[in-house]
């Protein structure tokens, strides 16, 4: 069985060694997408190593997708994009996790999902788009504090 890099990502977030971690919730893990082509990008990861919505509780699920929700609206609040697109696809990696992915006015294919932009492709395959350590860590520290001020439970915090 190939081991799940998402899980060992969550262990290292939990270590505290996750560059790009914003905070651990009660369902899952908040972290800032290192491809920052559209900015504000996050990831929502379960904590559990789900590969299928279905495969949570109703309760845990109910309560992934209302957390998933919040994660969305403080993305929505620091970032305010035309759009914020939900994603959960795991073709590649089968642990449960949201692509949350805002989209702007000056976006160039506005109306297509994501991966029709060839730009965004590019820096997916080329581990472009990369902010520097300071503008990593300003967008982190802005959503952390928009979620915050939101009805969730912040178990760890990511500074
Ligand atoms: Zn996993």
């Amino acid at each position: 069985v190939k081991p799940c890099h998402i899980c060992a990502d969550n262990a290292a977030q939990d270590d505290g060694t996750e560059p790009w971690a914003i905070a651990r919730l009660s369902t899952g893990y908040v972290r800032l997408n290192p491809n920052q082509y559209f900015p504000g990008a996050c990831f929502f990861l379960t904590k559990s190593c789900v590969h299928e919505l279905h495969d949570l509780t109703r309760a845990m699920r109910d309560a992934h997708l209302a957390e998933m929700a919040e994660v969305a609206s403080a993305i929505f609040e620091v970032f305010a994009p035309r759009k914020l697109n939900y994603e959960a696809l795991g073709n590649g990696a089968p642990h449960l996790h949201w692509w949350l992915t805002p989209r702007y006015a000056t976006d160039p294919r506005p109306i297509g999902p994501i991966w029709e932009d060839l730009e965004f492709l590019r820096a997916q395959w080329t581990s472009g788009c990369r902010p520097d350590d300071a503008e990593r860590d300003l967008r982190r520290s802005r959503l952390l504090t928009a979620l915050a001020s939101r009805p969730v439970t912040i178990e760890q915090a990511f500074r």
